[in-house]
């Protein structure tokens, strides 16, 4: 039976991450890493259905894992961008509200500075008007370091280093279920290569879980796993539209979060060509379906029109969808990244990684470190 030391499941970019910040250790050295995905490549759902926006960290709780790895991963990530030429632009976003709306930019502020992100600068209804003359909000708050990313390009990058670095990458292959016996991991698999899918068992020493969506299946299939240790999936789709007008914009423009901070409001995305577009949306959902109904651009165009009038529905095409693995459920206050050890857990040698939504895009390379360092000593 085939061995190995480290098996990550999901070529998202969470497990990408994991994969290159394990096999440039040097403590990994000559052990063999693979990476499984069951699809036929990497980074096919979440992971390339966001907004691709490199988030600076001021929303999330104090302490929380969310804002310190997004904080510690925004410095790698534009580190890693430079280093290996990934496509990137620090071009800063303004947060914009009405005057009666300056309570809730203070706080958000204020939530900032506890999580380290001290360069936020108030905006003036003149420095908005001269800046984004297309807005007609009247205050806000302006993140220098916000940015935006080709999350594709980055992927890309992980793949090729950790590939440098012997690290296997399998596509096709589907974790099924798995035992924990005698200190490692019994693992089967099916190999979807052909028309004829296959069976295929191995074992490895660390296991990783970060199966994004589907993290919690594969949990549940692991053979006596503590099944109250895993959180509740709770699956809310966020839709895209892309604005056929002419784009007025030079920065992301962001609305105030939503209630719970479900979302972070329907705001203005430039990709790096600077083609705008508009999402995503919060819809709470029993299944994976990422159609998007056309209908939703009126809904769209209501939100979007509260800080720039001059966008109608008609204007607005539908894009993509994407869904967030959220572990809170409608309603509830926002959940932290939830990345369980055997400490935690009672089975050593496995981690896993549930409720990996927005910014772990932004956080990928620090949740690389950690998953990295917990392992630290095997
Ligand atoms: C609408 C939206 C907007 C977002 N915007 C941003 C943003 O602007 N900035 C930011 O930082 N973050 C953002 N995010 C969050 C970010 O996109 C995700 O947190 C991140 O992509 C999650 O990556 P992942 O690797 O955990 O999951 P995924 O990308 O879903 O990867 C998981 C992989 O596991 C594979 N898999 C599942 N089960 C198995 C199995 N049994 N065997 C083998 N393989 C399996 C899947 O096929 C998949 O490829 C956004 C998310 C959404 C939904």
């Amino acid at each position: 039976m085939d061995q190995f030391d480290v098996c990550i499941v999901g070529a998202g970019v969470v497990g990408l991450a994991i994969a290159y910040q394990i096999s440039r250790d040097p403590q990994f050295r000559n052990r063999s890493i693979v990476l499984l995905e069951r699809d036929s490549s990497f980074g096919q759902h979440t992971s390339s259905r966001n907004s691709e926006v490199i988030h600076a960290g001021i929303y999330y709780a104090r302490d929380s894992l969310k804002a310190s790895l997004c904080v510690r991963g925004k410095q790698l990530l534009y580190q890693h961008c430079r280093q290996f030429d990934v496509p990137c632009k620090q071009l800063g976003k303004y947060i914009v509200g009405s005057r009666r709306d300056e309570e809730p930019l203070q706080a958000i502020e204020a939530r900032a500075e506890a999580n380290g992100v001290s360069d936020l600068q108030w905006l003036t209804r003149s420095s908005l008007r001269k800046n984004e003359p297309a807005l007609t909000s009247e205050t806000g708050l302006f993140s220098p370091s916000t940015g935006i990313i080709d999350s594709h390009a980055y992927m890309q990058s992980l793949m090729h280093l950790a590939q440098n670095q012997a690290m296997h990458f399998a596509p096709y292959t589907r974790i099924d279920c798995v035992e924990f016996k005698r200190q490692r991991f019994l693992v089967d698999c099916t190999i979807t290569a052909s028309s004829r899918p296959e069976q295929y068992t191995f074992q490895c020493n660390l296991l990783i879980n970060s199966a994004g969506l589907h993290a919690q299946t594969l949990a549940q299939n692991i053979a006596d796993f503590d099944q109250a240790s895993i959180p509740e999936l709770h699956m809310c789709k966020g839709c895209y539209f892309n604005f056929t007008g002419k784009n007025p914009f030079q920065r992301l423009i962001y609305p105030l979060p939503e209630a719970n901070e479900t979302g972070l409001g329907i705001h203005a995305i430039l990709d790096l060509s600077s083609q705008l577009r508009f999402g995503p949306d919060t819809e709470y959902v029993d299944s994976i379906d990422y159609d998007i109904d056309p209908c939703r651009s009126s809904l769209f165009a209501a939100a979007v029109a509260k800080y720039f009038p001059a966008v109608t529905a008609e204007l607005l095409v539908p894009a993509y969808a994407g869904i967030r693995p959220k572990i809170a459920a409608a309603g509830e206050a926002p959940g932290d990244f939830v990345i369980l050890d055997g400490a935690e857990h009672g089975m050593p040698g496995l981690i896993q990684l549930f409720g990996m939504e927005s910014p772990a895009l932004t956080a990928s390379l620090a949740i690389g470190e950690l998953v990295r360092d917990k392992f630290s000593g095997y």
